[in-house]
């Protein structure tokens, strides 16, 4: 932040979920763990307490949307691993209290976490946490009244929170019409609250400067989620400031919520297809398949944990979600896209130059036994919804014929089985130039345009060096005609043709995109808002009529 930024009572912090949000500092109180604990130590007794935890939040899922549901279920299936009750159990047969057996193995279950060098695996700590003081609570039997963990608020008026930390179950169970924002001190980005936050749309701030024990509840608070502050005590000025800025982003947002649950047209009323890169399953669940036309992309190399990736019947499931989640609309999922910038152990090589070598569809043609099974879980995949299959790095059309070639003998092998199946549509990355040049080679359904690499093999620059960055961006006439070229292919043989690299979550660009003939784009579901506000707003001014009387001609 900038030193004029910051008045005496501004204090940086930072964002966790976005948005500006004014209120009465309200304190949450800590429950001390002594209050929880219980000197019983009887099994009975503690299977109880675990049976009353599964249910409650079975109670608490089945009550709220997606996004809370995954978040208690993986508390519920905590519950349901021996690897954690196993060794309570034992303690507890070896005369252990209850709450201390169960304290202690939660204890050191949460080090465990809090140890892990993956920001993902850190934050699920608080997920322990939360199933640590469910249980405690249930245990000494004090869950009957729930406690209110809130400092009396005097009034209607609405409150920010302040708490060292909170726990996904407190969050969900909190009233969010009242509390209109939330300030943690010990609280990661990644964390199921922040999560929570950012899909409830309540600005959250982290790592405040200022210990919290130095706020006082009901002081007026203003917090800026938008640049990572929070206002104590504002001026009469600072409140006039803030209240102008929070009307204008009410009133924006409001705008962008109209335009996102609407199918995306431009102000001339030409429809445009806007689906989402899907690379995170939480980042789905976070997302309405309503705001979307389908998935047009799916990066299956980050389905690989471990070097391995996952097996035909791991896929399957995988690939089933995504199917359930779209709700009818396509899906497109690409084929492994292993090396350049994505290395593989065991897959990939060590060679001189990544991007330039063994990648993408070639190594799926050589590795065929991983092509295969991947083949064969999206035909499988395919019999529950549109799937897409997407081949990237596809350089001549040889490449595609002998994919076609594989994707026919597993899809007879499946039928011969008597496993249900269903084919495919097949498509390709447009992300090599000579494939955009020579795009009538290709007899493929559809095509997408992945310009961050077609940019980086059109300007010979890696995507991934700063030193050359300044050659690596979107402004060159030649990239512009490549991707008219393509659209104007798609148009005459009736295939759609889609842009999934950045430029299409990149509001600079899509005029561009749209007057160069494309009509379909996937984008990152944290632009999704924004990109259907945009296209919105942009007149094409004719510009299609031109487009469908030049169809049949390359430009
Ligand atoms: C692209 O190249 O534009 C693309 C979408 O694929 P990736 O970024 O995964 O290489
Ligand atoms: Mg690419």
């Amino acid at each position: 932040m900038k030193a004029e930024d910051m008045s005496v009572n501004s204090f940086p912090a930072q964002i966790a979920s976005s948005g500006i949000v004014m209120g009465k500092a309200l304190m949450m109180n800590q429950e001390t763990l002594d209050e929880l604990l219980s000197e019983v130590s009887d099994l009975d007794h503690f299977r109880k307490a675990i049976m009353t935890s599964k249910f409650q939040l079975q109670e608490l899922a089945l009550s709220r949307g997606n996004t809370e549901a995954n978040i208690l279920k993986f508390q519920l299936s905590l519950l349901e691993d021996a690897e954690l009750i196993d060794p309570v159990i034992k303690s507890i047969s070896d005369k252990e209290t209850c709450s201390r057996a169960w304290q202690k193995r939660l204890d050191s279950m949460i080090e465990e976490f809090e140890e892990e060098s993956d920001s993902y695996f850190k934050a699920r700590a608080e997920d322990l946490k939360d199933l640590k003081q469910r249980v405690l609570k249930n245990l000494s039997k004090k869950n009957e009244i729930p406690p209110n963990p809130f400092e009396r608020s005097d009034g209607p008026e609405k409150c920010i929170v302040l708490a060292d930390e909170m726990t996904p179950s407190q969050f969900i169970e909190t009233d969010w019409n009242q509390h209109v924002g939330i300030v943690l001190n010990k609280c990661s980005h990644n964390s199921h609250v922040a999560i929570l936050a950012r899909s409830y749309g309540i600005p959250m701030l982290t790592d405040l400067e200022v210990p919290l024990s130095r706020m006082t509840s009901n002081t007026p608070l203003i917090l800026d989620g938008n640049k990572g502050r929070l206002i104590v005590d504002p001026s009469p000025q600072e409140m006039e400031e803030y209240q102008e800025i929070v009307q204008k982003f009410g009133e924006e947002k409001q705008l962008k919520e109209t335009y996102l649950k609407n199918p995306s047209q431009t102000l001339d009323g030409e429809r445009v297809l806007v689906k989402i890169n899907s690379d995170s399953q939480e980042l789905l669940n976070q997302l309405n398949p309503e705001h979307c036309d389908g998935i047009g992309l799916t990066r299956t190399e980050f389905l690989i944990q471990d070097g391995r990736l996952p097996d035909e019947e791991e896929q399957f499931q995988i690939y089933s979600q995504l199917i359930k989640w779209a709700s009818g609309k396509p899906v497109t999922i690409r084929t492994l896209d292993a090396g350049g910038d994505k290395p593989v152990e065991g897959v990939t090589m060590d060679e001189q130059n990544p991007f330039l070598g063994f990648r993408g569809v070639r190594i799926s043609l050589e590795f065929q036994n991983l092509f295969r099974s991947q083949l064969r879980a999206l035909i499988r995949a395919a019999v529950l919804g549109p799937v897409q299959v997407m081949v990237p790095m596809v350089t001549v059309a040889e490449e595609i014929d002998a994919v076609k070639k594989i994707l026919n003998e597993e899809f007879s092998k499946l039928q011969q089985k008597n496993i249900s199946t269903e084919m495919p549509k097949l498509g390709m990355m447009v992300e090599v130039p000579l494939a955009a040049l020579e795009i009538e080679t290709f007899d493929v359904d559809f095509y997408s345009i992945g310009s961050n690499d077609l940019i980086q093999y059109l300007t010979a620059t890696a995507r991934d060096n700063p030193t050359v960055s300044h050659l690596y961006h979107a402004n060159y006439p030649a990239l512009w005609d490549l991707i008219s070229r393509v659209a104007a292919h798609g148009r005459k043989t009736g295939r759609e043709v889609s842009v999934c690299g950045d430029i299409a979550s990149n509001t600079d660009y899509l005029e561009k995109l749209m007057k160069s003939g494309i009509r379909s784009i996937s984008v990152s579901p944290a632009s999704l808002a924004d990109v259907k506000t945009f296209l919105a707003s942009l007149s094409l001014n004719g510009c299609s009529d031109s487009m469908s009387s030049n169809s049949g001609e390359l430009i």
